[in-house]
């Protein structure tokens, strides 16, 4: 069988014959970005410029309206495509499923002329993920080795809500991660019923908000500055503030710190210093989630995609070892 699934060395995941996701591929017309974090991104202005169609769902339009500007999206022919809707491209049909990621995220499945189903992943948790049947299956490989196995699922949250409690008592409380995960922490906190107001960025204040326009339901006041806070709540000295990654050796040094991070195997949560600690929440599947993913799927061949960070060669390994499946990584 000729290959209908490719992974380019400029990490552009080719589906059927016209799809090109993730990143530019110049001979596709097709461009699908299937969600805002920046190494799906890749090529982002070349696809608008020479893609007939650039395609993600509406939430992934929003947070790139957000994360690159207004007018970014302008410069080509954007189509928002809703979840389960499929759009038909010459012989082939195109269709964005839900996956667990972060909001907007994608699965993309092409159908060809003759019935294949070509199935990409993007970015996943097992946990709430619906599998997609496939003959062949492009999947993500971050957490591709046999070792990248978290056993306390269901003990993280309960760490992060301790951990932030047990900080309020001290002062406020700043919390570090990436964009969409530090959304899911507020929604934990919130759900802990966690008083203390939130501070934020204006661009994490919008995104936050982007969140809110699609779903996520935390009703309490966002503040960007502490004077609109303390204005408005009168000398609140509780608080938590929320920093993109990137900053967590900027700003909050000598408060009480904490970092979301999913390269964490061990332990839900671990001191990292006097008064800092990295807790385990991930929005990826572990090694364990990205075999059983492969399992109901059930395709003839399957890809790990070897662009992006992760193990590419140790998990085609191990989908032909645990589950007599051919694999193979790409790019080589
Ligand atoms: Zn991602």
């Amino acid at each position: 069988m000729l290959l209908k699934a490719n992974v380019t060395s400029n990490g552009a995941v080719l589906l059927g014959e016209h799809v090109a996701c993730d990143s530019h591929e110049k001979t596709r017309p097709l461009r699908v970005v299937t969600h805002a974090h920046a190494d799906h991104m890749n090529g982002l202005q070349q696809s608008l410029k020479n893609c007939s169609t650039v395609v993600m769902t509406p939430a992934t339009k929003d947070l790139i309206d957000i994360l690159k500007g207004p007018r970014c999206l302008l410069r080509g022919n954007v189509k928002a495509v809703e979840y389960d809707k499929p759009l038909t491209f010459d012989d082939e049909r195109l269709t964005l499923h839900k996956v667990d990621h972060i909001l907007g995220a994608a699965q993309v499945l092409v159908e060809d002329a003759e019935g294949n189903r070509i199935l990409y992943t993007g970015d996943f948790r097992m946990a709430n993920t619906p599998v997609i049947q496939s003959d062949l299956l492009v999947i993500e490989a971050t957490y591709g080795s046999p070792w990248r196995t978290r056993n306390f699922a269901d003990e993280t949250e309960h760490m992060l809500v301790s951990t932030v409690k047990k900080g309020l008592k001290q002062g406020p409380v700043y919390v570090f991660g990436y964009h969409g995960k530090l959304q899911e922490v507020m929604q934990i906190l919130h759900e802990a019923k966690i008083k203390a107001p939130f501070i934020m960025p204006e661009k994490i204040l919008q995104i936050t908000r982007t969140h809110q326009k699609h779903g996520m339901r935390i009703c309490r006041p966002l503040f960007s500055t502490q004077h609109e806070m303390q204005s408005t709540l009168h000398g609140e000295a509780q608080y938590i503030a929320f920093y993109h990654m990137n900053w967590r050796r900027k700003v909050g040094l000598d408060k009480f710190r904490v970092c979301v991070s999913g390269w964490e195997f061990n332990v839900p949560c671990r001191q990292t210093g006097e008064r800092e600690y990295v807790v385990a929440l991930s929005d990826h599947s572990d090694f364990k989630g990205l075999l059983e993913y492969v399992r109901q799927s059930k395709p003839k061949l399957v890809i790990t995609d070897n662009y992006r960070a992760g193990d590419a060669y140790a998990l085609s390994k191990q989908i032909k070892h645990q589950l007599g499946i051919e694999a193979k990584p790409l790019p080589a």
